[in-house]
């Protein structure tokens, strides 16, 4: 999946409620959120894509605990906290339900979905959504970003609508993307 469908989802499921439910730390819910969305394919720059900076178990469950202390202690660090870490454990348990790591994931050459650290193995590629950048793929980004930008005006909509129009041109030159680069 593309990493705005990844911001997007972080942002809809747990910056949203947190936002809601907490309105005096609604920035820390919603920047925790985007940024632990985005994080975890930084990896694509430093170490193993999919491995080195996801983590689906660890990640999520650091997050609930984290969300625990923040329902008993909220602060904007606690509640930024568990944002970012339950969203950076949803990104990288929702690639297993996308397409491999590869340059053209629609040729399903590569069975490397995303690694699961406690049992030292790489998941397999479920393909509920095809490919990053395919046509669902847009859809489950605007699916999401929709009610975030409704419901939370200035900024958060001005990041969500940038986020939208990446996906839309990302979609759009998706399957050009590995001959562009002669790969
Ligand atoms: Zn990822």
């Amino acid at each position: 999946m593309m990493v705005t469908t990844h911001a997007a989802a972080a942002l809809f499921l747990f910056g949203s409620p947190a936002a809601l439910l907490a309105p005096q730390f609604a920035a820390p819910a919603l920047v925790g959120a985007l940024l632990g969305g985005i994080a975890p394919d930084l990896d694509l720059f430093v170490g193993t894509h999919r491995k080195t900076l996801h983590f689906p178990v660890y990640a999520s469950l650091a997050g609930v605990l984290v969300a625990v202390v923040a329902a008993l202690a909220p602060s904007a660090a606690s509640v930024a906290a568990a944002t970012f870490l339950l969203g950076a454990g949803l990104h990288a348990a929702s690639d297993w339900f996308g397409a491999s790591d590869e340059l053209r994931p629609w040729e399903r050459t590569s069975p490397r979905a995303v690694y699961l650290h406690p049992a030292k193995r790489w998941l397999k590629p479920l393909h509920v959504v095809r490919y990053d950048g395919a046509p669902e793929d847009f859809l489950l980004t605007l699916a999401l970003s929709l009610p975030v930008a409704y419901l939370f005006g200035g900024p958060v909509r001005v990041v969500v609508g940038a986020g939208l129009l990446v996906a839309a041109a990302y979609t759009f030159f998706r399957r050009r993307v590995p001959d562009v680069f002669g790969v």
